[in-house]
């Protein structure tokens, strides 16, 4: 027989109370979901804003390897939108995108590199440090995603995230291949005029 219910949830103050003190484990479970929920919804919006953030990068990008993971990175991402509608199914809730602040932030920061930078290796070097700004805090939120549905029993959900999460490890993996030739070539831009290609070569055998 349960007897958690205690007075403050009789005369309809749990919530609050929860928010304090967390003070049976259900109110914990409860807190935890409401969390939980509200995450869904920050990296839904951060997803989406992510599908129109993506094509403008790549319209700047010269490297012909980072045009294409990043192409390839906006179909991913763009099947993790739906992806997230189906963890909102499992979970029983509506998908309801809110506002990402710290996703507003990193896109914002990606645009405002690109104007401060010329088209060429050194821009395509501060996308790729954009880019991987952004799949940090991807795998940030979903590791913890992972985690929360795992703990509410929400296993078809945590499943999903878990296939997200590993996508968004993959693309900071390309990345970085990608960067260690392209800082390369643009810490040489400026002092190389001559053989470039052999310059590059030379520095990464090093
Ligand atoms: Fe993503
Ligand atoms: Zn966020
Ligand atoms: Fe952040
Ligand atoms: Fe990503």
């Amino acid at each position: 027989m349960k007897t958690t219910r205690n007075t403050a949830s009789q005369n309809g103050t749990q919530k609050q109370a929860s928010t304090k003190g967390l003070k049976t484990r259900s109110d914990a479970a409860e807190g935890l979901r409401a969390l939980f929920e509200a995450e869904l919804k920050d990296i839904y919006w951060a997803e989406k804003a992510l599908t129109k953030a993506i094509p403008k990068m790549i319209k700047n990008t010269t490297s012909e390897e980072l045009t294409k993971a990043l192409t390839g990175h906006l179909e991913v991402t763009i099947a993790q939108v739906s992806r997230l509608e189906e963890v909102f199914a499992a979970v029983g809730s509506k998908p309801i995108a809110k506002k990402c602040e710290a996703m507003a932030g990193l896109i914002k920061e990606a645009e405002e590199i690109m104007q401060e930078t010329e088209k060429g290796v050194v821009r395509d070097a501060g996308i790729i440090l954009a880019g991987q700004k952004v799949e940090h805090y991807e795998i940030a939120t979903y590791g913890t995603l992972v985690a929360f549905a795992k703990t509410l029993g929400e296993d078809e959900a945590a499943a999903l995230l878990k296939e997200t999460l590993n996508e968004e490890k993959e693309a900071d993996e390309v990345l970085s291949g990608i960067a260690e030739t392209i800082n390369v070539e643009a810490a040489d831009e400026d002092d190389d005029n001559g053989d470039t290609t052999k310059a590059i070569k030379a520095k990464i055998k090093k």
